[in-house]
């Protein structure tokens, strides 16, 4: 079959490979075209040359999310991260909705869908629930994607990734697909990494992946009972920023710096990236049962970080308190809040309790998200970190207790918190991830132009 071959761009005009291309002609039969077509000498010589042109590149990394809560970017960041602490400038990194940025309805606005459902939140069990049965999301995920073919295809090589990671449980099946259906797959390492801690939906596995990196054996027993492989699963835990795993600033240092009462003992209240639950219930009362009328001051001070609920902050301030209390929006420094505070009050989300874990908070557990959340609950209670119960008053009465008759409780679990965290977890699977890209060969690394069917859209 003959292929017109487009003109080489100049950087790559000079290249073994596209002299190749051009004087055996035959690597334009096939799409990928690095196995046919060449005499022995050939071979040898532009293998050497092709390595040195794949070893001499930058891989690209594309991290596909969705601001659905704030635990998918918090992860993605943490990977982040923790590529340029381990590797440099050996990879580029890009964040990226891509649903959003290149293709349509009901892709592009998976945010405040998921917003909209949390509100109402049977409506998000249902829809949980209900789409659990792989015939369901299956013909469901490559409807759309037969759908978004092109525009995925765009959105994909917009950033020519060697690697692409996952951290959303959307971002399996559609790209996927659509590697395959340009013969991609056996080029890009793909790679999803669960952020849910225990119970997490179906379309997390898919058995397509070259690795699933499960934050526990509880997840990772589930990706083998959704057919992937030993060889395809690893657990390392959920990873966290590494401005957790290397903080090392002390808490009283913290707490000049975030200008926090430096005797107190302090309680951190929030709920999620979007600062959902019953934030505002729980605030008054520890505002009452953090005040001692005994003593006649309080026994606590109070942090509340709101997320990205801005009405929230509004109506918090609006209110009169009788011990100290600091209202935060959105912060970018979670680990100074969490590393100057002794306990913290959350929705059962699985980032805020991986990070709360590693600081060796105890955790009081108020609400959860129906379907990927619920199982958080165990995981927390069961371990000895935490409680769980979501009634505002109780949750004041446990704090003001931790923080006077029963302060060796609170000690205990503080124990038991840091047994359960793994805040080297987001180091090893970047490292997993860079060897599953240099066990590709260097052919895997050669730019998109030679290699991909996509030349018409680079
Ligand atoms: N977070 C943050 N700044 C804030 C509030 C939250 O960086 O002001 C981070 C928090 O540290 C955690 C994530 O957002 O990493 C929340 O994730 P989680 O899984 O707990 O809940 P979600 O928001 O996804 O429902």
């Amino acid at each position: 079959m003959a292929m017109s071959v487009a003109a080489p761009r100049k950087m790559f005009a000079d290249s073994p490979f596209w002299k190749m291309k051009y004087r055996g002609g035959g690597l334009s039969d096939k799409k990928r075209g690095l196995d046919v077509g060449f005499d022995d000498n050939d071979d040898t010589d532009l293998t050497t040359e092709l390595v040195q042109l794949g070893a001499q590149r930058t891989k690209n990394v594309l991290i596909l999310i969705s601001d659905t809560g704030g635990g998918h970017r918090a992860s993605a960041e943490a990977i982040r991260d923790a590529f340029r602490l381990e590797f440099g400038d050996e990879y580029n990194i890009y964040v990226k909705d891509v649903w959003k940025e290149y293709t349509g309805w009901p892709l592009n606005s998976m945010e405040s869908q998921y917003k909209f459902m949390v509100k109402h939140v049977q409506l998000w069990n249902v829809a949980f629930h209900s789409t659990s049965p792989k015939w369901i999301h299956s013909m469901y995920l490559a409807a759309i994607a037969a759908f978004y073919a092109k525009e995925v295809e765009a959105g994909l090589m917009e950033y020519k990734p060697d690697i692409i990671i996952s951290v959303h449980p959307l971002m399996q099946h559609i790209p996927l697909w659509v590697l395959k259906w340009q013969g991609l797959h056996k080029k890009v390492v793909f790679v999803t990494v669960i952020t849910d801690l225990n119970s997490c939906h179906p379309t997390w596995f898919h058995p397509g992946v070259n690795r699933c990196y499960c934050p526990s054996q509880e997840v990772a027993k589930r990706a083998a009972l959704f057919g992937l492989e030993d060889s395809q699963i690893r657990v390392f835990g959920l990873p966290v920023r590494p401005s957790f795993a290397r903080a090392v600033v002390s808490k009283d240092d913290l707490r000049v710096e975030l200008e926090m009462d430096p005797d107190l003992p302090a309680v951190l209240l929030m709920g999620g990236g979007e600062g959902m639950g019953p934030v505002k219930k729980t605030a008054k009362a520890l505002g009452e049962s953090l005040f001692s009328q005994e003593l006649g001051r309080p026994i606590g001070q109070l942090i509340i970080i709101c997320g990205r609920n801005k009405s929230l902050v509004s109506t918090l301030e609006s209110l009169e308190w009788k011990i100290p209390v600091k209202i935060r929006g959105f912060e970018t420094q979670m680990q100074k809040w969490m590393g100057a505070c002794d306990c913290i009050i959350t929705k059962a989300g699985p980032g805020t309790i991986a990070e709360a874990l590693i600081r060796g908070l105890p955790i009081i557990l108020n609400d959860y998200i129906p379907g990927q959340e619920k199982g958080n609950v165990p995981y927390v209670v069961d371990n000895g970190a935490g409680v769980f119960t979501r009634n505002a008053k109780e949750t004041a009465r446990i704090v003001a207790e931790w923080f006077s008759t029963k302060t060796d409780e609170l000690k205990q679990m503080a124990e038991n918190a840091k047994k359960l965290a793994q805040p080297e977890a987001v180091f090893d699977i970047v490292r997993d991830i860079n060897e599953l890209s240099c066990q590709r060969g260097p052919l895997s690394s050669l730019p998109y132009e030679f290699t991909s069917s996509f030349t018409s859209i680079i």
